[in-house]
Formats: C-alpha cells, structure tokens, sequence
C-alpha cells in the first residue's frame, strides 16, 4: 500500500518516444527497461537500445549504495555515523554552498525535523509533532540530505550509464529525471509536469500541467507540496518542504517548481529551495547561481491557481 501511495507521488511523467515501440521491424525489442523501489520511491531506467537490461540493474545496484551511504533513515549511514569517506564530504560541502546560496532556505540541518514529521512513512508516519517537540528537533541540527541526494545519485548513475555505452536513455528516480544523450529524432526530449493534485491520489488519473522540452544530456527535477502530504482531521494541511525557521511546512505562493538544467544535484537543491522561498525570491536565486557560476538553470513555477511563471529562454507548453 505504501509502494502504491508513493508511486502515484511520483512528479515527472516521461513523454517517450512514439509510444515506445515495444517491436522493431525485424520483431526484435527497440529498448531496454527496468524498474525499481528505492529511495522510499519508484525508480525506472528506459534506454532506447535493446538487450541492456542486466547494465540497467547493476545501475540500481549503484544507486542502492548511494542510499545506503546518504540516507539519514538507514541506521548505519555516513549521515547517521558521521563517518564521512571523501564523496560525501563533496555532497555535504555542495549543500552547504546551497545552504548559503538561498540564504537558510535550503537547509541541510532538519534531520530531526523531518524524523518528527515522518512523512516518508518510515516510522508509521505522517504525524504533526507539537511546538516544543519541533524545537528541541531543530536545535539537533541533524543532518539530512532528502532534498538533494536524489538528484546527486541521478547524476552517478547517469555517469555509471555512459561508462558502460548506454548512450541514448531516461533515469527517473522518483521524478528526478535525467534524459541522458540525445533522441534519435533529433527531437528535443517532451517532458511532462505533472499537474498539482491531479488524480485525486490514483497514479493513473494524474494529469499533466504542461510539456517541457529539453536538450540532450538535461535533468529535470520537481518539488512540490502535493507530494509527501496529508490533510490532519482538523483539515489542516502539511507537507514535507519545511521552513527552516519554523520547522513546519513552509508556506509559498507556488505549489510545484521545476528546474531543468545539466546537473541533476543542482536542480535538485534549486528545486526544493525554490519551493521554500517563493517566485520571487526563487527566480532571483536561480539568476544568481547561473551568473556566478556560468550555468543555464531554468525553471517553470506551479501556482496555487494553476497558472505558471518559466524562466525565459525555456520552452514549455501549459496544457490548456
Ligand atoms: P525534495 O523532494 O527534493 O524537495 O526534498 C524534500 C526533502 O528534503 C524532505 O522530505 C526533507 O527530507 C528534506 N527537506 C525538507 N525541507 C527542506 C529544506 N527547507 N531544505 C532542505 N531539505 C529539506
Ligand atoms: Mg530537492
């Protein structure tokens, strides 16, 4: 039950190429696939090559011990240990520089926070912790990687893909996407949005807000407070992007944020920091990341009325 509620959180739906052929002209399979639960999410890799199948598994082999080293719910992680080899010591000090970048927004220090909370389920959760609780949490300042860790293992096995000649492909680790190559199209690659709170909870009546096109080798990563959410029996509403200040979920005047661009850790903190900071203060920090660091992030921002903000020089197509 757990695995079917969090795949219908699942935040990017893949436009593939037509309809995926499952047959080519001989008779012979046009692609390989393989699918996975981890990461607390469904995960799936398509590459448009036949007979890959056994490389795709040793790449959710990869990213499982990525999990096992970044994740603050496995008991003996580096996160948890604090016994740090020298990759995660990158991420922390790539987190940290997002910690400072979106000025707190971004913040890698709710581990306790988030363990209160438990909207990822792991301890028979969600609950709404009391006032006092959250504090005492937030002055732990345990360490939690959740909003960036996906999309820096994206990245991995997007590297570990290419090493092994997987040339042309689409990784989606719980809706971090990376579209790795280029479509033999030419085409660009048609992501969709999906449309906050579509579905009414059922995977198979989410709907898409609108279709994003990106170049070849392009992430693109969704935060949204649809996801990882429930309404307590008073009808107040929570999700899992929390204020850092406060502890509890933070409130925004956009319900989702996409972020495309090359690297998926990136998109990943740009998203969830976007998210905490609002429109105005999320596309200031975009600006300021692509102009101190030569970057091209953009990004498409959901509205609570359904409306949407794009970065310029990004194409996306709402729905009408
Ligand atoms: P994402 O889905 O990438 O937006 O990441 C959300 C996850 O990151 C949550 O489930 C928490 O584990 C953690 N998190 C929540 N709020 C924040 C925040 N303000 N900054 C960084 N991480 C957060
Ligand atoms: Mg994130």
């Amino acid at each position: 039950m757990k695995k079917f509620l969090s795949i219908i959180a699942i935040l990017v739906l893949i436009i593939t190429q037509t309809a995926c052929s499952e047959r080519g002209a001989a008779g012979g399979a046009t692609y390989s696939y393989a699918e996975d639960w981890l990461l607390n999410t469904f995960c799936y890799i398509k590459s448009f090559e036949p007979g890959q199948e056994d490389i795709l598994k040793e790449a959710f082999k990869l990213a499982r011990e990525y999990e096992s080293k970044l994740s603050r719910t496995v008991a003996d992680s580096q996160i948890v240990t604090g016994e740090y080899d020298a990759e995660t010591e990158a991420l922390l000090k790539t987190a940290l520089d997002f910690e400072e970048l979106s000025g707190g927004a971004f913040c890698v220090h709710l581990g306790a926070v988030s363990a209160l909370w438990d909207f990822g389920g792991t301890s028979g959760g969600p609950f709404v912790p009391g006032a006092d609780e959250i504090k005492e949490a937030l002055s732990a300042q345990s360490l939690d990687l959740g909003a960036i860790a996906k999309g820096y293992i994206a990245d991995r096995v997007a590297d570990f893909l290419r090493s092994r000649s997987v040339n042309t492909a689409v990784i989606s680790l719980g809706g971090n996407v990376v579209c790795l190559g280029r479509k033999a199209s030419g085409d660009d690659w048609a992501i969709g949005i999906e449309k906050p709170f579509s579905g009414g909870g059922r995977l198979e009546e989410r709907e898409s807000a609108g279709v994003l096109s990106v170049g070849p080798d392009s992430s693109v990563v969704t935060s949204g407070i649809y996801e990882r959410c429930f309404t307590a029996d008073d009808g107040s509403f929570y999700h899992h992007i929390l204020d850092p200040e406060s502890g509890f979920p933070c409130e925004s005047d956009i319900v989702s944020a996409s972020i495309a661009g090359e690297s998926s850790c990136v998109c990943d903190a740009l998203a969830t920091a976007a998210v905490v900071l609002g429109s105005d203060g999320a596309a200031e920090l975009i600006e300021s990341y692509n102009e101190r660091c030569g970057a091209d992030y953009g990004y498409v921002f959901i509205k609570a009325d359904g409306g949407s903000i794009v970065s310029p020089g990004l194409f996306y197509e709402p729905e009408i």
